[in-house]
């Protein structure tokens, strides 16, 4: 209805100036170079309008022609224009692709078309021939690509992104530490950008300013709460340790006690805080962290740090205060391995017996190695050099052999296997990758970690970068 608005009022004024002037007649006269025209009103109203509007259609005609060659030139140039881009289009799924060859034709394609004006911007023709570059392997000519795209706030973060990944790759930790925080305060919710920088900064034992990205990192869920405990936990020991070493005894029993509050389970935060405990002669208390950790995690760690903590009393004494750590896990076979290796020491054959019974040496093989080598030992104390002694001794260092691997340190990372536990891994600097556990002699068990760049992510950018497995959270 409201479409038809116009046309109703157009003819209600015709037929109202139609009626106006049949009601009013009258003659309109021309005279012209001797002529004279006589014609009705209404007659010459209409011839009026009549003229009016071949004029203006004329009008409006010649202002066409006169558009045409501009108009014709606008559509060729769209049309170069798309040709442009989707030769950069398909140059970019050539590098997805890995067909080096094409990216390189493409590259010099779309490098044709900028030059000869059919495509208007550089950047994505730069990082088109970045990757070209980078998959011929010539990494000066990609970093040069990079470096001029930081001078488009469009294309910084994708040159800071490929420039970092070439530092890493040189192993130019402090040229990548530089360009992630800077990304960082570009795009400061990117995780791939906080993980890269949190690794960066553990491995420069950077602890103070890893702790402050870690925040920054689980409050724009670039890292899981869970897991930001765990770093949290490890942070501080990593600082508390380098404070002692310091002779800032105050703060690194301060920060080890924090960490022993995230995490009373940790069998490295209760080592170390009880050690500085006992430094400073609280002993008693150095004790109670091992049993509330022992109680969480039972880990064989925590239980020689007990040992040594208590190397001042008598070997019955000792047997009597891992009791206490037995009753506190009772099932759990490593309770019986750590006290049946006190009542050893303790020559307490009868206790080390039954202790090692529990622990499985009844049960059926495969026997842990610890075990074996313990029974070995019982065999050996208990019946000296005699025949029978030596041969159960054997039987049990054969078993030894055939056993299954004691846990260790073993970084999830790189697979390097530690005894002593480290924040960051000895052999691959990863941090917080040492997990305990039975070294896997199988290959492909590389599993939480956390990247410098994400692995999917990173063969995004970098074609040359090995497709790596699916990353958990350490
Ligand atoms: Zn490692």
């Amino acid at each position: 209805m409201r479409r038809a608005l116009p046309a109703v009022l157009a003819i209600a004024l015709v037929v109202a100036a139609a009626v106006f002037f049949a009601d009013r007649p009258g003659t309109v006269a021309v005279t012209w170079l001797g002529w004279r025209i006589d014609v009705a009103l209404g007659v010459a109203v209409l011839a009026l309008v009549l003229a009016v509007a071949v004029l203006w259609f004329l009008l409006s005609l010649l202002a066409r022609l006169i558009r045409a060659p501009r108009h014709f030139a606008g559509r060729r140039r769209d049309q170069r224009r798309l040709e442009g881009y989707r030769a950069l289009t398909s140059g970019l799924v050539a590098i997805a692709a890995g067909d080096a060859r094409a990216a390189e034709k493409l590259h010099k394609r779309a490098e044709l078309m900028f030059r000869k004006g059919r495509l208007e911007s550089p950047p994505l023709t730069r990082l088109l021939a970045a990757q070209a570059a980078l998959m011929r392997g010539d990494g000066t000519k990609a970093e040069g690509e990079f470096s001029a795209m930081l001078g488009d706030p469009e294309t910084e973060f994708l040159g800071l992104r490929g420039l970092i990944l070439q530092a890493l790759k040189r192993g130019d930790d402090a040229t990548a530490l530089k360009l992630t925080a800077r990304a960082n305060q570009l795009k400061p919710s990117t995780a791939w950008v906080l993980q890269g920088q949190l690794a960066l900064e553990t491995r420069a034992q950077e602890w103070r300013k890893a702790t402050q990205t870690l925040k920054q990192a689980v409050k724009k869920g670039a890292i899981n709460a869970e897991t930001g405990r765990h770093y949290q936990a490890t942070l501080l020991i990593a600082h508390s340790r380098q404070a002692a070493a310091e002779g800032l005894a105050r703060d690194a029993l301060a920060h080890a006690a924090q960490a022993h509050g995230l995490d009373e389970g940790s069998a490295p935060a209760a080592v170390h805080y009880a050690r500085l405990l006992q430094d400073r002669n609280r002993t008693a208390k150095g004790l109670r962290v091992l049993e509330t950790a022992w109680a969480r995690s039972g880990h064989p760690r925590v239980a020689e740090t007990y040992d040594q903590l208590l190397a001042s009393e008598a070997p019955v004494q000792r047997l009597k205060r891992f009791e206490r750590l037995v009753e506190l896990r009772p099932s759990d076979p490593e309770s019986h391995l750590a006290a049946a290796a006190i009542a050893l020491n303790a020559r307490l054959w009868g206790e080390a017996r039954r202790h090692l019974d529990q622990a499985g040496a009844q049960g059926p093989g495969p026997w842990p190695r610890r075990l074996c080598h313990l029974m070995a030992e019982l065999e050996q104390g208990e019946h000296g050099n005699g025949t029978q002694g030596q041969m159960q001794r054997q039987t049990w260092l054969e078993r030894a052999a055939r056993g299954d691997a004691d846990p260790v340190w073993v970084c999830g990372a790189c697979g390097a296997e530690t005894h002593g536990w480290e924040p960051l891994c000895p052999s691959c600097h990863n941090f917080d990758s040492l997990a305990w556990r039975t070294p896997d002699r199988r290959e492909g068990t590389r599993a939480e970690r956390i990247d410098i760049l994400p692995p999917g992510e990173a063969t995004i950018l970098d074609p040359t970068a090995p497709a790596a497995p699916a990353q958990g959270s350490a």
